[in-house]
């Protein structure tokens, strides 16, 4: 099946399979398909949030999350993934909000019981946190050229996280869940030491954004629900301008 209309909404941090390659999983929405993840993916892939692909997909056997795919050959043709993934264009700044508003779950406990493995929440009341991880893996891999080798989550002594409620919440406490998303990790790879500022800096231009949290649950724990991204979606000048005036 080819899936022609995927706005990518997030991509994962990637984690490193048992073959050795570090993979990514994406997550986007396509109007004609709905929710959607893209698992495994490559890390050289155009799959950039706001990038509307097409791409050929089949079922992966080992994920029954109706939202899972994977891209068509992905393993026997995994050097040349990325050039399966043809980018349509990018959805403008404008149409953001429109599409993403009406995807708006009350709570991440609705996403649950609907059966869904992906979600969009407002969150209010955040704080986002970093905790230690008590899985560090502390060898760095080289290769024998001497370079790095990407580090899995696992190979991070810290782990972003998020409490928060929903704009409906229904939990009877706030969420505390993981954040995957790749943009926190990278901050840390290149800022080690000022790991806190990334949250600064994601949230500096707040005022003129929606802030929604892309939710996913864990094939094997289907009520572990993480946050795959943060998206900073612009609000309409328009209506900024409106609301300021009245
Ligand atoms: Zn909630």
């Amino acid at each position: 099946m080819r899936i022609d209309d995927l706005v990518v909404l997030g991509r994962s941090s990637p984690d490193i399979l048992r073959n050795g390659r570090p993979s990514v999983c994406t997550a986007g929405y396509s109007p004609k398909h709905g929710f959607v993840r893209l698992y495994p993916t490559r890390m050289d892939s155009l799959l950039r949030v706001w990038n509307i692909v097409s791409v050929t997909v089949d079922r992966n056997p080992q994920d029954a999350r109706p939202e899972s795919w994977k891209i068509e050959g992905s393993k026997a043709d995994w050097d040349r993934l990325s050039e399966k993934i043809e980018v349509m264009g990018e959805l403008n700044r404008t149409a953001r909000l429109a599409l993403l508003t009406p995807l708006i779950s009350r709570c991440v406990i609705d996403i649950e019981t609907s059966g869904r493995s992906l979600g969009l929440v407002k969150p209010s009341e955040r704080e986002c946190y970093f905790s230690a991880r008590e899985d560090h893996d502390h060898s760095i891999q080289r290769t024998l050229l001497g370079g790095t080798v990407p580090r899995g989550k696992d190979g991070y002594t810290l782990q972003p996280r998020a409490r928060y409620r929903c704009s409906g919440c229904i939990a009877s406490r706030r969420h505390d869940q993981q954040i995957l998303e790749w943009g926190i990790y990278e901050w840390m790879r290149k800022h080690p030491g000022e790991e806190g500022l990334v949250w600064d800096n994601l949230f500096h231009n707040e005022a003129k954004q929606e802030i929604l949290f892309l939710v996913g649950n864990q094939a094997r724990r289907p009520s572990s629900f993480m946050i795959v991204s943060i998206l900073r979606v612009p609000r309409p000048r328009d209506r900024l301008s409106q609301s300021q005036v009245a």
